[in-house]
């Protein structure tokens, strides 16, 4: 039998399913503070059902989708379903992807593709963001060979569309807006963004990973929301997280497309290769159907009720939430227009309370310029944990108030 202590190679014999469970279980984050780095979870039942399905098919490999109608049709339909959310022209379709990183390259991959035909003039390609925008537009940017230009936010942490409009140039090929982003949950505005992509003929991509699937539910119960969908008839492609707010299991995103022509921009299907055509979805070889067929079983079970009853859910929990911070001197909520729920320290250093909570055991996400808080709250945050959290909270800046805190915690996301 083999040896469980930490090695730096393949144990030599197998270890027993006794000892690996041992092992898997020195992993386990406590189930209350640990919450949010587990997010975003709706409901058990919920969730079983999700993982039910990504049991079954958790060998299957999406690869076959082009191919396999087991798997294409289904996929089809998850893909139906999604689009239908988002205002859509009769020809708009989307795309399954691993998360919304990968969303986020096939939407600047294709506006790269886009810009060949489009934007011939721009020999060097740009992508024009505002700060807030996520990381990997950057990312996107390094692998594809495109230079990301970020403009700055005005006061209110939305883009400042009048720098944006200086910032286009002849290389300029698409421009960015969140709906929300993360950092502040706060919408660019995104029908000026839309105007000038209209004026200067660019591909205009919204960053809707965190808020496509809460807002077309938040919107139905009678929230007023920014437009940011395809209502905009210049945004060409959205990126939107199934499992954020989608309450699927991870990995599962989705890219939208405006119109179904636009693939064109996005398949890269080669055939120089011994084994025929290679044709694939996205940025994926293979890849586990698991995902694909949970987020079906997901979004078929909850239904656009079950979508509504988790978001009225949210909208208390979130009150909760709102009224426990209130009551702590030296926090306060910062507005956001949608999730994630965010606090700052109005006279608490966050960096001394991120390291105080993550000493009592809770992971939180920070924002570091301007400092916050990020909560991604989900349906299945519970009043108990809530309370717990506003309680540890308070007892944090206490114990930061009278001077018993020295070292410092680091305000981050990834
Ligand atoms: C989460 C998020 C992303 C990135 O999604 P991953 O699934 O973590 O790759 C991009 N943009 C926004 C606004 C997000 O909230």
């Amino acid at each position: 039998m083999g040896d469980a202590t930490p090695t730096s190679g393949l144990p030599a014999t197998g270890l027993s399913r006794e000892q690996i469970r041992a092992r898997l279980d020195t992993s386990k984050l406590d189930p209350i503070r640990g919450h949010f780095t587990r997010a975003f979870r709706p409901p058990l039942e919920v969730q079983q059902v999700g993982l039910e399905a990504y049991m079954e098919f958790l060998s299957d490999n999406a690869f076959f989708s082009m191919y396999l109608p087991y798997i294409g049709d289904l996929e089809g339909d998850l893909m139906r379903m999604c689009t239908s959310l988002f205002h859509p022209h009769a020809d708009s379709t989307a795309s399954p992807t691993s998360g919304g990183s990968d969303s986020i390259y096939c939407g600047i991959h294709a506006a790269r593709e886009w810009g060949k035909v489009h934007r011939p003039g721009a020999t060097q390609p740009e992508v024009l963001m505002p700060y807030s925008a996520h990381a990997a537009f950057d990312k996107a940017c390094h692998y594809f060979g495109l230079k990301p230009v970020r403009t700055p936010l005005r006061e209110d942490f939305r883009a400042d569309v009048d720098a944006m409009n200086k910032a286009i140039t002849k290389n300029t090929v698409c421009i960015v807006g969140s709906a929300p982003c993360w950092s502040f949950g706060r919408y660019d505005p995104l029908t000026e963004i839309a105007a000038l992509a209209g004026e200067h003929g660019l591909w205009m991509h919204v960053d809707a990973c965190v808020g496509g699937y809460l807002a077309p539910f938040y919107e139905k119960l009678g929230r007023p929301m920014p437009v940011w969908d395809f209502r905009l008839p210049q945004v060409k492609s959205i990126s939107a997280d199934l499992h954020k707010y989608g309450y699927c299991p991870k990995p599962m995103s989705t890219i939208l497309w405006a119109h179904e022509d636009l693939l064109q921009y996005h398949y890269y299907h080669p055939e120089n290769w011994p084994a025929g055509p290679y044709k694939m979805k996205g940025l994926a070889g293979s890849r586990s159907a698991g995902p694909v067929f949970a987020a079906w079983s997901v979004m078929s079970y909850l239904g656009e009720a079950g979508y509504l009853d988790l978001a009225r859910k949210l909208m208390a929990t979130a009150d909760r939430l709102a009224k426990g911070i209130a009551g702590i001197d030296g926090l306060e909520v910062f507005k956001t227009d949608l999730m994630p729920f965010t606090f700052r320290g109005t006279s608490i250093d966050l960096e001394k309370l991120i390291g105080v909570m993550f000493e009592k055991g809770w992971v939180l996400l920070g924002n570091h310029e301007p400092p916050l808080i990020n909560m991604p709250l989900d349906a299945a945050t519970t009043d108990e944990m809530v309370d717990l959290l506003v309680q540890e909270l308070a007892q944090g800046c206490e114990a930061i108030r009278s001077g018993k805190v020295e070292s410092k915690g680091a305000l981050r996301y990834g």
